[in-house]
């Protein structure tokens, strides 16, 4: 640190993001990428674009919410864009958490949102998710306060019900619900439906994880025109140019490309529920993921031991510590080629323990 850093940020733990290592070539399941390519029309869409690049971008992203508006079934002015949904949800923190109105969301959940709290400056709560990582009764209720919840949750896959999210909502519309859901496109469904009749729910979504283009850094915000308009005063106060012009026509080339998504999601379903079975078959405790993830821990292996031990046969996965995580890993579903490499790995690993199945 220099010792110009102002005391306001002194103090500041910032997220650690899953490692990109460059040691070697590992098997990368750490980090909830797609194995698959982006679209065509996403690539090809980019490079027409990066002809344009001496100019800047749309500051409204007008077509890009047009296209978004069509999938969601949404208007554009209820639609917001960011660079990544990370940004999003930061603009969030920033735009409608307060002293008055802190942050809630579970124990056991995306590790970024503390640190988006703390870096807003505004006050978190969290509340113990129950034994089997699913959303205690009363969760959705309270005080004055924003919820965050991603659904499914991070990092263990669990879902939420659409409908338990809605009642709440419509119980409390004094509460604001944002409802992260960076993986609601490998089984479960969205609440982006609710945000036509409810305007305390606001839903977070990505390009990173279904659309194969976590690189390119794009989300975006589904809520009421009103609740539209804070983020973007935000956005528009930060960086009314926070898409790229590139990033913003490869997610509307993504977008006129949706067997193509559907099909890979269908993959990763697949995959899922196969790692699923085999890892239940080598005595593994796995929960019932809907993300492109799975959330497994081993009776006999600690979670670090299994971390360590696939990162030594060249695979990645991601180990994060903590009271209630740290005996589980979180692994990505990779291709069908890269679960065949994960499940010899982790056979190999219980036999090398001498531990009967
Ligand atoms: N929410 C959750 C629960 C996540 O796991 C992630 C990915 N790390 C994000 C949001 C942010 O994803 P991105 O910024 O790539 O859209």
């Amino acid at each position: 640190m220099s010792r110009f850093l102002s005391d306001r940020k002194s103090g500041l733990v910032s997220y650690v993001p899953g490692e990109q290592p460059r040691d070697r070539r590992y098997i990368k399941l750490n980090t909830n990428e797609s194995p698959y390519p982006p679209s065509e029309k996403a690539v090809k869409n980019a490079a027409a674009a990066a002809e344009r690049l001496m100019l800047y971008p749309d500051p409204t992203y007008l077509s890009l919410r047009e296209a978004l508006g069509g999938t969601y079934s949404v208007a554009p002015e209820c639609i917001t864009v960011g660079n990544g949904s990370d940004e999003i949800l930061n603009f969030a923190f920033a735009a409608f958490c307060c002293h008055e109105r802190p942050a809630v969301f579970p124990d056991v959940t995306y590790g970024f949102y503390p640190i988006f709290a703390e870096q807003n400056g505004v006050p978190y709560r969290t509340v113990p998710l129950n034994s089997d990582f699913s959303l205690p009764d009363g969760m959705l209720d309270g005080e004055k306060c924003v919820f965050f919840i991603a659904n499914p949750n991070a990092p263990t896959g669990i879902f939420t019900p659409v409908e338990r999210i809605r009642e709440a909502a419509l119980r409390h519309p004094e509460l604001l619900y944002v409802i992260d859901e960076a993986y609601v496109d490998f089984g479960a469904e969205s609440c982006a439906g609710l945000t036509k009749e409810l305007d305390n729910v606001l839903v977070t979504g990505t390009f990173s994880k279904s659309r194969s283009m976590a690189g390119a850094r794009l989300g975006f915000g589904i809520g009421c025109p009103e609740l539209i308009k804070d983020l973007d005063l935000i956005r528009n106060s930060i960086n009314p140019y926070n898409v790229s012009m590139m990033t913003a026509a490869a997610g509307i080339g993504a977008l006129s490309d949706p067997e193509y998504t559907s099909d890979n999601c269908r993959r990763i379903i697949r995959s899922r529920g196969r790692l699923i079975s085999e890892m239940k078959k080598s005595g593994f405790d796995v929960t019932d993921s809907l993300g492109n993830f799975v959330f497994a821990r081993h009776p006999s292996i600690s979670g670090e031991e299994i971390y360590l031990s696939l990162r030594r046969k060249g695979i990645l996965v991601r180990h994060f510590g903590g009271k209630r995580t740290g005996d589980y890993n979180r692994i990505t579903v990779g291709s069908e080629e890269e679960a065949d490499a994960l499940i010899g790995a982790l056979s190999a690993i219980i036999e090398e323990k001498g531990i009967l199945r």
